[in-house]
């Protein structure tokens, strides 16, 4: 009966250290390395996709951004365009009064004999006598007074709307200044006897006007002589 009791103590302390070697075997460094073979891309796979949905899940869970009230995002109203009630702006007059020479062509060229070549043509010329007086077309403000190539002395004066008009071949010697304020008529400058790139046509003014940058010609302007 002790001896019994004896061997089975021994048996099952035999099956325990069996059992613990297999437990200890099945999780040895060897067999995990085994494991991580064959199970690791799976593992690795299963715990990016848990973060992604993890991710997603926070983004969706995320408070809403407050949304700005409809008026917020609406336009700022411009002021209304001027109407017909506005006072019309007079009449504009020629800064010089003769035959004109050479008209307003800015497409089809002209034929310049001192360039010996076709030009474009973004004024007209009006015949003059050196020293005639050249008058403003319209009240405004002198902008630039300088020497082209073209047109010889040039002056520029700003008006009221976007409107410039250049007065090119004046004598060198210009009565205003740039910044200086000038009305409709009033004299500011010469016909002067060099033109150079239009000199052939002798002392004329090559007058151009333009509108936001863009040439016009001065004849669908209603221009009126001097009164
Ligand atoms: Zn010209």
């Amino acid at each position: 009966m002790a001896m019994d009791w004896l061997q089975h103590r021994a048996r099952a302390a035999r099956l325990l250290r069996k059992g613990w070697q297999k437990f200890a075997r099945a999780f040895s460094l060897q067999a995990l390395r085994r494991a991580w073979d064959r199970w690791g891309f799976y593992a690795s796979l299963a715990l990016v996709l848990a973060l992604i949905g993890g991710g997603a899940a926070a983004i969706r869970n995320r408070p809403a951004p407050e949304i700005a009230p409809v008026a917020a995002m609406q336009p700022v109203l411009e002021s209304p365009a001027p109407t017909a009630s506005a006072a019309p702006a007079p009449p504009m007059q020629w800064p010089l009064e003769g035959e004109i020479l050479v008209g307003h062509s800015p497409e089809s060229a002209v034929y310049q004999p001192a360039l010996g070549a076709f030009t474009a043509h973004v004024g007209i010329d009006i015949a003059g006598q050196a020293g005639d007086a050249v008058r403003a077309a319209a009240d405004g403000t002198a902008a630039a007074f300088y020497a082209s190539p073209s047109y010889g002395y040039v002056l520029e004066i700003e008006h009221p709307g976007g409107l410039v008009t250049r007065y090119g071949g004046l004598a060198a010697a210009c009565p205003v200044q740039p910044g200086d304020r000038v009305s409709a008529g009033q004299t500011v400058g010469a016909l002067g006897s060099v033109l150079c790139g239009e000199s052939y046509l002798g002392p004329h003014l090559h007058f151009e006007t333009l509108e936001d940058g863009l040439s016009v010609n001065p004849e669908t302007l209603g221009l009126q002589n001097e009164a």
